[in-house]
């Protein structure tokens, strides 16, 4: 029996997508897919309002974070960097591998780091860039991108760098609007896909950060190797994953048709707080407060008594597949995932299927309760 998948990322790829996946290869040259290439590259960059280069590369959203820090700094700069959970870590061991001296803003797991923390930071020296995840997936916490964007206009030196790896198509975002220069994510999260290429747009400002680092120690994602492909998909730099580029392509006329980036996010908001109440009805706690929960996943701490590995095991059996917790909250809690094209019915499925869960450990005696709470918030 095939299982549902709510992990977030990979997130379930829909018919259409899937398709795309199983087509007959073409060469890289040819005109029919080189089109193809160019309109996703074209259209991904209109949608995220991007003034300077849009890339999209074959690799995963950690060579995105690379890719990021490489182009936008040199050997000794300054970088600050505002982690809420295990990926914004990660980019703490990528800056101090370039000889970057890293200064870190940390919060609490759930908790985010202030706005008046950050902006005091900026204030004590001059740093190349900032990088912010925007929402990070081990603890739920969503950033306030476009606030921290606000305030970077006050210091134009410093590049803004925005990691959407888990939020990237479901929570909403423009590098013109927010004042963004690098913002990345991965095909497999709310855009659905199956995994394997980055989406990575620089605006202007980044692109001139580039060109001022002359030769770069990187190779594969220097920005200068993807330029003229990016710009005309016929030039070889290095072999696009064709398939995959064609499902990006199906992703992106789901969105438009969809009505958009801020109609996308006003689902994934409805849907995510309906499943957040009907999480907490059921008797589990959200790690991330109330204010900053993010819209993409929910990571459920689990109510006394629950055996991680036999609840998740149990969900299993019934045919969900959640994530488990990370680093401290092992154990603790599980992450469920509710990004990209999934829909009301795969919710309630999933939601039914924790029920079934609870009951077969002792822990829930009226079922409906979760599903309940969910499609009467979905109803409003
Ligand atoms: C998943 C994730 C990554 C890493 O992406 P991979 O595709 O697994 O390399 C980075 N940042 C965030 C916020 C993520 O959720």
């Amino acid at each position: 029996m095939s299982k549902l998948v709510m992990i977030p990322g990979p997130t379930p790829v829909v018919d259409s997508i899937r398709v795309e996946m199983g087509r007959e290869i073409q060469a890289f040259g040819d005109p029919n897919f080189v089109k193809d290439y160019k309109e996703v590259i074209d259209n991904l960059g209109k949608l995220y309002g991007c003034d300077g280069k849009t890339f999209v590369v074959a690799g995963t959203g950690t060579l995105a974070m690379e890719m990021s820090i490489a182009n936008s700094t040199k050997k000794g700069d300054n970088v600050l960097i505002v982690s809420h959970g295990f990926f914004g870590d990660r980019f703490i061991d990528i800056c101090q591998r370039k000889g970057l001296n890293v200064d870190v803003l940390a919060a609490e797991w759930g908790k985010t780091v202030s706005l008046s923390e950050i902006e005091a930071k900026l204030k004590e020296k001059s740093y190349a860039a900032i990088t912010v995840t925007h929402v990070d997936t081990s603890t739920g916490v969503a950033a306030d991108v476009a606030a921290i964007g606000e305030i970077l206009k006050k210091f134009p030196d410093t590049l803004y760098i925005v990691d959407g790896v888990c939020s990237t198509a479901g929570h909403y975002e423009n590098l013109k609007e927010q004042n963004i220069d690098i913002l990345f994510t991965g095909t497999q999260k709310a855009f659905g896909v199956c995994p394997g290429l980055l989406m990575l747009w620089a605006n202007q400002k980044a692109m001139d950060r580039r060109a001022s680092l002359g030769t770069i120690p990187e190779y594969y994602v220097d920005f200068d190797k993807w330029v003229p492909t990016m710009d005309d998909p016929a030039k070889y730099f290095a072999t696009p994953a064709i398939n995959l580029v064609w499902a990006l392509k199906e992703s992106v006329r789901i969105i438009e048709a969809e009505g958009g980036l801020k109609v996308r996010f006003e689902r994934h908001l409805k849907n995510a707080r309906a499943v957040q109440k009907a999480l907490i009805s059921l008797g589990f706690k959200i790690l991330a407060e109330d204010g900053c929960r993010a819209v993409t996943l929910t990571n459920a701490i689990y109510p006394d008594g629950i055996d991680d590995l036999a609840f998740r095991k149990a969900l299993i059996a019934e045919g969900i597949i959640v994530a488990p917790g990370l680093g401290a909250y092992a154990g603790k809690l599980f992450r469920l995932g509710h990004m990209g094209n999934i829909t009301t019915n795969d919710e309630v499925a999933a939601l039914s299927t924790i029920e079934r869960a609870l009951m077969s450990v002792g822990k829930l005696d009226k079922p409906g309760v979760g599903v309940g709470t969910y499609l009467a918030e979905m109803a409003k």
